[in-house]
């Protein structure tokens, strides 16, 4: 689809001729179909690479590249790494010698993405591990439990080998988002785990309603963690 055709049909800017040569339409084009960049930070951006070191633009093109081929989900948790298991994963592996790892693989905290988990580790509130569930169950937009990570969840609870370390779930917190959605993938997932006589508890609402994980504080999610309730 040509870009612009459709949206934003009241703007008189983006059906006039473009000023600017293919190459550097095109640089724009890519830029300003990135989310939150409009069309005017995607001109400012597309001059800076083309006014600066042909250095800096390389260098661009190649982290975007390197991301694309190292960057893949956590064998075990879905979690982002650039390798098979992802930094929680391996800190949760036992370590030769009996030594007690980081990380303790028996409690699994679930989240929606990754930038949940990102929130979560800055705090630094949490020394279990994660599951990521890659999006919540959304029956309007015909979201089901196929579409997301749910099955990787179940097998890790129902084989051991499945989990990090090799070590069987005893509990899962479920660290979804206080939305619709988040409860619906909350209220699945308890069903289902608990058929399988794992416990289950829930971040405490010290969330602001309505509001996404990623966006609390430190202290927030700090409480919501500690304050963990039986589902
Ligand atoms: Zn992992």
């Amino acid at each position: 689809m040509p870009n612009g055709s459709s949206s934003r049909r009241g703007s008189q800017r983006t059906a006039a001729p473009t000023p600017y040569p293919q190459s550097v339409q095109r640089a724009i084009d890519e830029l300003a179909a990135m989310p939150g960049i409009g069309r005017r930070t995607a001109e400012r951006l597309a001059f800076y690479l083309l006014k600066g070191k042909p250095e800096v633009a390389q260098s661009l093109a190649s982290a975007i590249g390197e991301m694309r081929t190292k960057a893949s989900p956590c064998t075990i948790c879905g979690n982002l790494a650039d390798e098979p298991l992802c930094r929680v994963c391996r800190a949760a592996v036992p370590l030769p010698g009996g030594e007690a790892p980081a990380r303790d693989a028996s409690v699994v905290l679930v989240v929606e993405q990754p930038r949940d988990l990102f929130a979560i580790e800055a705090s630094g509130a949490f020394k279990g591990v994660y599951h990521v569930l890659m999006g919540r169950l959304s029956p309007l937009e015909g979201v089901g439990p196929g579409d997301i990570n749910i099955a990787d969840l179940l097998a890790r609870v129902d084989d051991p080998k499945r989990n990090a370390g090799g070590l069987p779930v005893r509990e899962v917190i479920l660290g979804l988002n206080p939305t619709l959605e988040g409860d619906a993938t909350g209220l699945y997932l308890a069903e289902e785990l608990g058929k399988r006589g794992v416990s289950v508890s829930r971040l405490a609402r010290g969330l602001p309603s309505g509001g996404q994980i990623d966006w609390a504080s430190k202290a927030v999610l700090e409480d919501a963690i500690e304050g963990r309730r039986g589902f």
